[in-house]
């Protein structure tokens, strides 16, 4: 049998740092740390292997594991010396959950187990502080209730504020009764119970339970033990945990293990405390040592930013708070740790840790969550320091994260008016209307209405509105709370610990204090929900109303990364841009091309239109013809544009695709005012544009059908393309032309259209005077195309795979009406993600590899690349690596993660250029 459970402690280790998938990730740092002599209080971990097998079985504990349980705390107890469920000197542990990959605060966690009255007592005599005793019971009592027996937490926060009331009344605060929840909050915080008020307190949270479940509240410590362990399993599959899954690609299957450890405490007095610290700074990258601590309080109350925490290190900000004055003993020994655990995993560490009575321990370590600006500046400075090399650096950064350095910031020359400034927690810019609630944020969102999610502080709840809001304002909470993490995680902006802004739920309503320059208040604001504001995650500002945003500017550490990355990558990066001005975008990311030209696009300009029209609505081939001859001038002079933005690099411009109902007027107004501008009865347009209709016009008359019947419109594309390289060519370099038939099915239709654009080429070369050399090939969009390839690529020197189309016409999926049910099959695991934005590289990626390979076949030199939306798409650029693909092409602006991305793909794929191992 496998072994289930894996012992820490005493400087020994079952289990290493590279054990994340068994132990978790929280688990393998523990016991990483643990092997470098560390100081880690000692404990165990259930592997997550016991998790999966737990689901398997209905939900049940594994026979016999609950025995090596209680033999782990014995060998715990041994350690530290004091005795699980002995009320002369008692254990306690922390029951905490840890997945492979991080899933902060999502699943469940359980501090102080192993109380009960008799305990809490022989704890407080043992201390000497009974009041902390009772302290710790009845935070146990809550979280115990709320996570295995399932009792709401509301119940309990009633029970505190009437505790609260109360305390006050007995103190003489004769205010108190007319002051707010969150203002008595503040004037009475829960550190200031004395021992009756908590003893009260733990009676009526004891009467709670058994009045909710109907039996006791276990006081056995090996009972609350069993059911602990269940609910940290449980926690797996609750509903936060499932979101966080699916938005990072987290598969259900892993589970999660389950850190049984001996509790070390940081509310033993104004000695202890407890912080949470990065290596570098996860927001900018810098390399400086960053955390925030809070004296006197247990792990949780820094995570829940109920209490805004002090800074680890001088210079950040009120330095007397500061754990480097408060206790420089225990911050010498934490700088020491960290400078070590930074060198020894070789990337930034988030640590957690406890000081207890003067003394240090490490409760976590792990790779830090980070924006991705610092992500992509550690990397290259660790590079630079030794600390890995480049190919490294290169794999280190996700793509999808370079999309932050991409992030529009606040215009800094627009008018504004700063209401109030927050931690800059997360960077970029956002406005949006005021929000309150999640819900809300998501309903809102979902209207197209940009939102900022304001709260006093967020919770896991709360993680759908993160996701549906442009940005996130809490009035509470530090650079590591719940809001700061997870915004920064989902690229999101964020300005939290905004201490101006107070947030009434009830009234629907934030009032912000306004300070002079000498930090004296002097008015106050009230913003309500539907209220316009703008949040500057970069510098923690809040601004009323809406501001302009100015591009993102990139770093210079980002131009050496992707200098290392376009080193090692094999596949070009090219774009899909259809304007002088998303060419230039394109290029000015590091384009190397254009990989598809959407000609359309150039149709749909109001002054163009008319014309489009008339020649869609032309009664025959010569008045056609004339509608077209308007439409020529336009088309060059927008290729003209293309060509001298690329020149010398390639360009594909694809030949007329969508069905060209699109194009006609459906409204009675602009038919009619179409008819009087054509000169004909409104009735014989609107017959017109009835016959033009189609049941499935995606499968009907549109690609290249378009040119088998009416030859002229490619005669005129091909005319203002081989026009406009001419003219370009005569003042300098031309680009490298390709042109491209949409929607080919047949080598047929590829000979037609072929002789066509031939036959333009030479007319046209004869007037210039000059010709211009250009490939001409096809996009593979139907299964037909990719299975008839060799016969295709007798025709074409180029294919260029419309993933777009070829997903739609392989799955039978509509492009158009797939969101209605897509979600459900993701859902239900039936696929695993959306077809449309990351290629089945098992369906329609075999009809891409036959056609490659058949194609090939024909034509060896045959040039290979794809334009739909998968082309920017990091594991679909993986898979396309694998195929052996020429280039992706892409929008402008996911052209840095796809030359990342194709960095990777090289690096890990095989077969690809090994970088430098120098910096
Ligand atoms: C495609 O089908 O993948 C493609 C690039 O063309 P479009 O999206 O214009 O149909
Ligand atoms: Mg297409």
């Amino acid at each position: 049998m496998a072994k289930r459970i894996y012992f820490f402690g005493g400087g020994q280790a079952d289990g290493d740092g590279t054990q994340k998938p068994l132990l978790g990730g929280k688990g393998a740092g523990l016991h990483e740390m643990t092997r470098l002599g560390i100081p880690v209080p000692p404990g165990f971990t259930i592997t997550t292997e016991v998790c999966t097998a737990f689901f398997a079985s209905g939900e049940r504990i594994p026979e016999g594991l609950l025995d090596e349980a209680r033999a782990a705390i014995r060998r715990v107890e041994e350690i530290v010396g004091t005795r699980f469920g002995d009320p002369e000197n008692p254990l306690l542990v922390s029951v905490r959950s840890g997945a492979r990959a991080s899933m902060p605060g999502m699943m469940d966690t359980i501090l102080n187990l192993g109380l009960n009255e008799a305990i809490v007592a022989g704890l407080g005599a043992r201390t000497q502080n009974p009041r902390f005793a009772l302290d710790a019971y009845r935070r146990f009592i809550v979280t115990y209730a709320d996570v295995v027996l399932g009792i709401h937490r509301k119940r309990f926060d009633d029970a505190l504020e009437i505790a609260r009331r109360k305390a006050a009344a007995a103190r003489g605060m004769v205010e108190a009764q007319r002051l707010t929840v969150a203002e008595l909050q503040r004037k009475l915080p829960d550190s200031m119970f004395d021992e009756e008020t908590l003893r009260s307190l733990v009676k009526e949270q004891r009467r709670i339970v058994q009045e909710e479940t109907g039996t006791p509240f276990p006081d056995d410590p090996w009972a609350q033990l069993e059911g602990a362990i269940v609910a940290v399993f449980r926690s797996w599959n609750n509903n936060r945990a499932k979101t966080y899954r699916k938005m990072h690609d987290i598969p259900e299957a892993w589970g999660t293990a389950c850190n049984v450890q001996a509790m070390v405490f940081g509310n033993l007095g104004e000695d202890s405390g407890t912080g949470v610290a990065f290596t570098r700074d996860p927001s900018t990258g810098e390399k400086r040592f960053f955390g925030e601590w809070l004296p006197n309080a247990q792990g949780e109350d820094v995570v829940a930013g109920v209490r805004t925490p002090n800074p680890i290190a001088k210079g950040q900000g009120n330095d007397e708070g500061s754990l480097e004055v408060r206790m420089p003993e225990a911050y010498a020994e934490l700088v020491r740790t960290q400078e070590r655990l930074e060198k020894h995993f070789r990337d930034m560490q988030d640590l957690e840790f406890t000081v207890q009575s003067g003394r240090l321990y490490l409760l976590q370590t792990r790779n830090g969550k980070r924006t991705g600006r610092a992500g992509v500046r550690i990397a290259v400075e660790m590079a630079k320091e030794g600390l890995i090399d480049q190919r490294e650096a290169v794999m280190r950064v996700d793509p999808a994260s370079i999309e932050q350095l991409l992030h529009p910031t606040i215009d800094p020359k627009a008018p504004k008016t700063l209401l109030a400034r927050g931690l800059p927690a997360s960077p970029g810019a956002a406005s949006g209307q005021v929000v309150f609630h999640a819900d809300e944020a998501e309903r809102k969102a979902a209207q197209g209405l940009p939102v900022i999610l304001v709260r006093a502080e967020t919770s896991p709840e709360d993680i759908h509105g993160m996701k549906a809001a442009n940005g996130i304002l809490t009035a509470r909470g530090g650079m590591t709370s719940h809001a700061a993490v997870v915004a920064r995680g989902m690229g999101k902006c964020c300005v939290a610990g905004c201490s101006a802004v107070a947030v009434s739920y009830e009234t629907a309503t934030m009032t912000v204090t306004i300070y002079d320059e000498l930090g004296r208040p002097t008015d106050t604001v009230s913003v309500k929900g539907g209220d316009v504001i703008t949040l500057d995650g970069a510098t923690g500002s809040v601004y009323l109303g809406a501001i302009p945003t100015a591009p993102a500017s990139l770093s210079s550490e980002y131009e050496e990364l992707m200098r290392w990355a376009d080193t090692a990558r094999r596949l070009k990066v090219l774009a899909n841009a259809d304007t002088g001005a998303d060419a230039r975008t394109a290029r000015s990311y590091g384009a190397e091309g254009i990989g598809l030209c959407r000609t359309e696009h150039m149709f749909f300009d109001d002054k163009r239109i008319a014309a489009v029209r008339e020649m869609i609505l032309a009664r025959d081939v010569d008045a056609r013809k004339a509608a077209l001859a308007k439409l020529l001038p336009y088309q060059r002079e927008d290729f003209t544009a293309i060509f001298q933005e690329m020149a010398g690099l390639p360009v594909t411009i694809r030949l007329l695709d969508p069905p060209l109902h699109e194009f006609l007027p459906q409204e009675r107004k602009q038919i009619e005012d179409l008819a009087a501008t054509m000169k004909v009865r409104p009735a014989e347009l609107v017959r017109k544009v009835e016959e033009l209709h189609e049941l499935n016009p995606m499968l009907g008359h549109r690609g290249c059908r378009l040119g088998v019947t009416f030859p002229e419109i490619n005669e005129m594309q091909a005319r203002a393309i081989f026009e406009a390289a001419c003219d370009v060519a005569e003042k300098g370099a031309p680009p490298k032309l390709e042109i491209m038939i949409p929607l080919a099915m047949t080598r047929k239709e590829l000979a037609l259209a072929k002789a066509t654009i031939e036959r333009v080429a030479s007319e046209v070369f004869a007037e210039k005077g000059r010709s211009v050399s250009y490939l001409f090939g096809t996009m593979i969009e139907l299964p037909r195309a990719a299975l008839r390839a060799s016969e295709l690529a007798e025709e074409a020197e180029f294919f260029s795979f419309g993933t777009n189309d070829l997903t739609q016409t392989t799955m039978g999926i509509s492009r158009d009406d797939a969101g209605k049910f897509l979600g459900a099959y993701v859902e239900a695991a039936i696929l695993p993600k959306d077809p449309f934005t990351s290629l089945d590289t098992e369906g329609v990626g075999e009809l891409v590899a036959i056609a490659c390979e058949r194609g090939r076949k024909t034509r060896p030199n045959l040039e290979l690349g794809v334009c739909g939306e998968h082309g920017g798409d990091p594991s679909s650029i993986r898979f396309f690596e694998r195929v052996k693909l020429d280039y992706v092409s892409c929008s402008p602006l996911r052209v840095p993660i796809a030359r990342l991305a194709a960095a990777q793909a090289a690096l890990t794929e095989g077969g690809a250029t090994t970088l430098q191992t120098t910096a």
